[in-house]
Parts: C-alpha cells; structure tokens; sequence
C-alpha cells in the first residue's frame, strides 16, 4: 500500500542528470529540502546544503557524528528499568559562512534575483558547487563561483573554494569568512516524535578561542556529555586587487573580513579551510593542538590538491560500488533513464557520506543530514545498510561491527538490568547506552541483537574475515545466544516450543506481542549461528575457543541448549490461511478501516493514538515480509506469494524502511507492478520526497535498501549459505541493462544482466567461483563468461 502523493519541484528547474542533483533556480519553498539532498558529509563530519552567506536557511546544521549532550528523560510515571539518559545529536560550529558584499550591498539569496543560477551535487567529484551571476541594485554584474566538500580521505577535513569576479565594473568589496557557535534553530519544537527536541539554551560552552593571522580556532565543550570541540578555519586570498585584511574572534564567533579593491575582470579566489576535532576526554589546548596540524598540512597542500584526492576517491567508490542501469521500463515509470540512475546513484552516495568515516561511531538514521531521531543509531545499519557496505566498501562494514563490539561492556549491564543473561543491545543510542524513551516500540524491539548477528554473518562470509569472527564476533555471538536463551522458554501450550513472549518486532504497529515470526525466526538464526561459531572453534582452534571461554565464562552445556532452543523455535503459523502469522494475536484483531481513513492522515502514528492502533490489524513496515527476504532461502516460492498477498494490504508503509522489501519480494513472486510501484517509492524516497519529510534528512536505510532491491530483488543475489549465488529476473524489456559489482573475499565481481545474456567478469582477483542457477561458474581475471538468462515471470 502507498499513499503519499506529494508536490514536486518543477522538473526544469532541477533538471534530471546522472551524476548531479541540479538546481537551476533558487526556489525558497523548496529550501528545507534542499539542504538534505545537497547536504554534505563523509561520517564524521556533516554539513546541510545552506547557502555559504549564512542564510536563508530552514535548518543549518553542521553535525559531528556521535557528538550529543545528554538530558534527563522526564517520564509522567516512572517504572523501574526505563532509559533515564537521552542523547541528541547537536549542532557544532557553523564554519562554512562566508559573506559577499559589493558596495556595502550584501549578497542574499532571496532579494538577489540572480541572472543566473546554478548549484550542483556533484556526485562523481564529491563536491557541492554553485555558479551564480548577480547584479546589484546599481547594476554591477558580479560571478560567484564555489566549491565545497568534506573529504573522504582526511576525516577532519572540509573546505571551501569561493571565486569573485566583478564583469562590468570596478567596486569595493568585502568578503568575510566566518565561524558561529550556538545559533539559533530556526525550527521551532513539533509534536512529531520522529524529530529532536531542541535544547533550551546554551549547549556548546567555550573553552578557549583564538586567532593567529587568517587562522581561528574555536573551543567548545558539552556540559553534560562532557564532549570537547575544537574547530579551526583558516582563510586565505588571492587576487591582485588592493585589499585589507582584519580578523576578530569572541567565545562564540570568529571573523577573517578581506576589503577589497575589486577591478573589473581580476577574479578574486578565497579558499577557507576547515578542521574539526572531537575528543570525549582531551584538553581544550591538546585538542586544539591537534586542530592546528590537521590545518598546517592542509594548507600547505592547498585546495587543489584536496579536490584531486576527493576525486579519486570518489573514482574508487564508483569502480566498487557504481549499479548502472538502462532502459528499465521508461513507459511503465514514467521516468527516464538517467533519472533512474541519478536516483541510485544519489542514495549509494549518500550512504557514504553518511557511513564512509563514521569510524567510532554508527550510522545515524538520518545519516548527518538532519537531526531527526536524534542522530541515533538503529538496527537500520545492519538490516539495511550494512549489505551493500559489505559488498562493496568491507572496511566501513568491518567498522561499523567493531562500533557495536565496542559497547558489548554497556549491552552486558543493560541485560542485566533487565534481569537476563548475556547481552542486549540497544535499540536507540548514540553512546551505547539504551536512549529509547518509548519502550513498547523501543527496548522491546529485541530483534536488534539477531540483526546485529545477522549482519556479522553476512560480513564473516562475504570478506572471509574469521580473525574477525574470533576476536570479535564469537564473544558477541555468545553473549546474545544467552540472551536469547534466558528470554524466551519451553511453553506446554503450544507443544513445548521454544517461545519468546512481550518483544516488539520490526512492525511498530503491533506492540508487546508474543511470539513475533521476525523475531523468533532470526533468533534461530543467531542460536544456530552462535552454536556453529563455538563448536567451530572448539575443534579447530582450541587457543581461541580458549581465550572465548576465559572472556565470557562459557559453560560446556550452553552450547547444547541454545541448538536445542534453536531447532523448537517456535514460528506462529495458521493451517487455513496457510502464512506466518506475525505474531499470536495477529489474527485475532478487527482490521484497520482503511476505507475511512484520509489520505492525508498517514503515517499513522502521527493521527492515532497507539491504543487505536496498537488493537487493530494494520502494519507499519515490513515484518514477516522481511523475514521472507532475510532468510530467503527457508521459504519457497508459493509460501512468500501467500504471505505477500495476505501482508500487503496491510501494510502502510508509514515508515520509509518499507517499500523497499516489499519491491523485493514482490520481484521474486513475479508481481511486476507492485515491483515497480514499491521499487519507484523506495528509489524516489528522498530525491521526490515520497514520504514528504525529506525536509527532516535523508532516508539512510531506505537508500540501503534500493541497492538490495537492485542486486538482490532483480539480480537474484543469494548467499544465505555462503556461497555466492545468482538467480536473475530476466531484464524486462528490449535493450534494458542492469550493471553492478561486488566485492566477494576481496575479488571484484561485475555483473551485467540484459535480455538476451548475463555476464560475469571478474575485474580484480584471480579466481572466482559463484552459482549462477544450479551451476557453477569458474572465472579467471578478465574473462567473462556469458549465460543465457531463464525465464521468470
Ligand atoms: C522505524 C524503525 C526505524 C526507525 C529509524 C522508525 O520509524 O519504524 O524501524 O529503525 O524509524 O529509521
């Protein structure tokens, strides 16, 4: 089911191309959601597409992942075990300001009437450009051309190249490169759940600020969190005009104002340099320290030499990660094909400016585009992210697993608090301490430790990295299978299953239920999972095993129980309907009346209260249906058709992680429409703004799961037992091409799929086996083997 019909920029303005996002024309109604699709970032730092002179902005955020204050979560009613401490992502310094003014006339956006006007997400460059001819109120004709980008290869690092150049006439300009902390948001408080309560206030206290020549550095630590800053900018300019220069600094704003003597024709070039670090314990002065030499060798490589090593990386990013498509059904999408590629391409590389440096840290929901959720971190890394990282990029997949290790220590005390064995992630955070303050549709989703799992096992056997699985993941493996375990028993009434009661799964609609199919079925996988890691270990690596048992006192006889728990995993089932109920009482509630329910009174969570909801049947995202993609090879064909028809219907799609599995699963079952209905809606998410809430940030999770549709939905890709296996749709029409790559155990596999063939060339590795049907495929370096496709309805 989808609903959303939402107003759209006019198509010649924001012309379609397939590495840019385009702006032909400065539209403020379109502003807020503007900044998210031309937001910056590389996983640490992130910066909204804003204007560089300041404004006008709708929200201006600069974001340093993982940098939060903490408040106190006020509960009317207390109960005991609640989250107490929430963790909101915050604004840092906003360092990208620089202001233009021409004969005291200043340069803003709205009053400017620009003659012309152009501003680029340059996606093959990893940059944000903007070319802008302006004439004053007095006539002068003025070009404005900028570059900014955050690096991906110097993590710290952003930078901004900004050029002036008078065309009909001589004048006195000023061009002021700034720095403000703590302004304030232009969003006023909402009632909607899904956005971040604004701090009241001061959040970023100075520590100590500075200025040495054209250079400011800015210290600022958080109250609570106790999260230090240091933000540098250094400015430099170019030009054979006369000019001045004059640089001013307080606590909370820094200043380096150029007056110039501008003649017609000589361009005048500002490059402004900006560094950021973040550190939970250091020093003010040791981290400014740090600042500074992250600044003195970048300004001694200057901005070309940054561009260039951005390009390149971006080169590399594309030769790994690139999905390259043509003529997928332009009469049946009403969309062209380079705007189908620009719609993949801008959600792969927003996954990696959301993901790419996250380093200590996850990936927020709304990656650094936005503070919605808090800048927290869900079970959307592992589930919908973290598949084509692993296929792609395996280095930020392996990091995003070490983050979770790495707050192993606070999911054993969370467990405990809870009164259970083992280990409970949470299910929102920043610092790895449970921040959901709503526990129904939080804490209870317990699914997100099998998540985490599952994702470790797709990793382990995508890149081959035991060393991984034995100094990190066994331990995590063991301490979740007790979880596991301890949580769910043997009930008499249904058989002496092994049940798992009060858990919430992926659907958010449906609350506290017992027995959720999602939740028991991926348990199973992380029971099977853990008790194959360790028996694994026990026999073949004893000095591991050794080393597993000493750092989580493991009991010969556990292993043994969670098999057992494992294999009488009870999943809920009904004889008549013939599908997997989502949960016990699923069948037992009236259906939602979809008939009388308002268009525009969707996502439903924000018209309904969660009673209304919660005791009706109504779905908000893919739950079963999921689990039928998950573990696709449990099922067969005809039992993911009867679920899919019966869950359909039901689902809202209120959350943006949906229409993406539900195209995938109704590309297995042959239901072309629905394919290309959910496809489009997942595709289009941020870039038409399906959900109409772009404004908020991008759709991190949904963009992931546009490349799963892609290589998973029409590819066919499986590799559910470890090899790699392919099952192509055939291409549905004429000339239409589907082109992508993997990065299997560290070899480089390109995948074409067109009507008449389907190729597979390795393009890095020696050798390579894979499946494509039931045969095996043997390919040597740079010779492609061709198959012909079978058809698939
Ligand atoms: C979804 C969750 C998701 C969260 C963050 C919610 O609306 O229901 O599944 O983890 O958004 O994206």
């Amino acid at each position: 089911m989808l609903h959303h019909v939402r107003q759209r920029p006019p198509p010649t303005d924001y012309p379609a191309d397939e590495w840019n996002v385009i702006e032909k024309r400065f539209h403020p109604e379109f502003l807020a959601q503007l900044e998210t699709m031309m937001a910056l970032g590389n996983g640490y730092i992130g910066m909204r597409g804003c204007p560089e002179e300041g404004g006008p902005n709708a929200e201006n955020s600069t974001l340093i992942n993982g940098f939060y204050e903490t408040r106190p979560i006020i509960y009317g009613e207390e109960a005991y075990g609640f989250a107490r401490t929430g963790q909101t992502i915050c604004n840092v310094t906003d360092s990208k300001i620089i202001k233009l003014f021409v004969d005291d006339e200043p340069f803003w956006l709205p009053g400017a009437h620009p003659l012309s006007y152009d501003r680029r997400l340059d996606m093959k460059s990893g940059t944000l450009d903007r070319d802008i001819l302006w004439e004053t109120p007095a006539g002068k004709q003025v070009s404005i051309r900028s570059r900014r980008l955050i690096s991906f290869p110097n993590r710290h690092v952003a930078a901004i190249s900004y050029c002036v150049t008078l065309l009909n006439a001589d004048a006195f300009i000023v061009i002021s490169s700034e720095m403000l902390v703590n302004e304030p948001s232009a969003r006023l408080d909402s009632d909607d759940p899904r956005l971040a309560k604004p701090f009241s206030g001061r959040v970023l206290h100075p520590r100590t600020s500075y200025s040495k020549d054209h250079r400011i550095v800015l210290c600022h630590a958080t109250e609570r969190s106790k999260l230090v800053l240091a933000c540098a900018t250094e400015t430099a300019l170019e030009t054979t005009c006369p000019h001045t220069c004059k640089a001013v600094y307080t606590d909370d704003f820094g200043q380096v104002a150029f007056t110039i003597e501008a003649r017609s024709g000589v361009p005048i070039e500002l490059t402004k340099y900006i560094v950021y670090h973040t550190a939970p314990t250091a020093l003010a002065e040791e981290l400014c320290g740090r600042a500074e030499w992250t600044m003195d060798r970048i300004t001694s490589q200057g901005f070309q030499k940054l561009l260039a090593a951005q390009e390149q990386y971006m080169n590399d990013f594309w030769r790994r990660s690139d999905v390259r498509v043509k003529d997928l059904l332009p009469e049946r999408t009403n969309r062209t094909t380079v705007e189908i590629q620009q719609a993949i391409r801008f959600n792969l590389f927003h996954i990696l400016q959301a993901a790419a440096r996250a380093e200590d840290a996850g990936v927020p929901a709304r990656g650094l585009t936005g503070k919605a959720y808090e800048g927290h971190f869900f079970w959307d890394t592992e589930i919908y992210l973290l598949p084509f990282l692993i296929y792609t990029s395996p280095q930020i997949a392996r990091n995003l697993l070490i983050f979770r290790y790495k707050m192993l220590s606070q999911a054993r005390a969370r467990a405990r608090e809870l009164g259970h064995r083992g280990a409970m992630f949470p299910w929102r955070t920043i610092s790895g301490d449970e921040a959901s303050a709503y526990y129904a549709a939080g804490t209870a989703q317990y699914h997100i430790n099998a998540d985490i799992m599952y994702a470790l096992r797709k990793y382990v056997r995508a890149t081959g990295d035991e060393q991984f699985l034995r100094d990190y993941g066994a331990e995590m493996l063991v301490e979740t299978a007790r979880l596991w375990l301890d949580l769910g028993f043997y009930s008499d009434t249904k058989g002496g299953k092994f049940c798992i009661n009060g858990v919430t799964g992926p659907d958010e609609y449906n609350t506290v239920v017992n027995n959720n199919a999602y939740t028991n079925l991926m348990a199973r996988e992380n029971l099977r999972y853990a008790s194959n890691t360790v028996e694994a270990l026990r026999k073949q690596e004893p000095d591991a095993y050794d080393a597993l048992v000493r750092k989580t006192a493991l009991e010969p006889t556990e292993v043994e129980a969670w098999r057992n728990a494992a294999e009488n995993m009870y999943v809920p089932y009904d004889e008549n309907l013939k599908i997997i109920l989502e949960d016990d009482g699923f069948l037992d509630k009236e259906v939602w009346d979809f008939k009388n329910t308002p268009l525009d009174h969707y996502p439903l969570l924000l018209f309904y209260h969660p009673l209304d909801i919660y005791r009706k049947r109504v779905i908000k995202q893919a739950d079963v249906i999921l689990a039928l993609f998950l573990l696709g090879d449990a099922f067969p064909m005809e039992a993911k058709k009867r679920n899919f028809e019966f869950y359909d219907p039901l689902t809202t799609g209120d959350s943006s992680l949906s229409s993406c599995v539900e195209a995938i699963i109704a590309a297995q079952i042959g239901d072309v429409d629905k394919t290309l209905r959910y496809g489009l809606a997942a595709l289009l998410m941020d870039l038409a703004d399906v959900g109409g809430n772009v404004r908020d940030g991008s759709h991190i999770a949904s963009m992931g799961g546009t490349w799963m549709m892609l290589v998973y939905g029409f590819a066919g890709m499986q590799d559910d037992d470890g090899t790699l296996f392919f099952r192509p749709r055939r291409a549905p029409q004429d000339n239409a091409t589907l082109r992508f790559a993997v990065t299997y155990h560290d070899k480089l596999l390109e995948v074409e799929i067109g009507v008449e063939k389907i190729e597979y060339t390795l393009r890095e590795g020696e050798d390579l086996v894979i499946r494509h049907e039931m045969e095996e495929v043997s390919l040597t370096r740079e010779h492609p083997v061709a198959v012909r496709p079978i058809s698939r309805t």
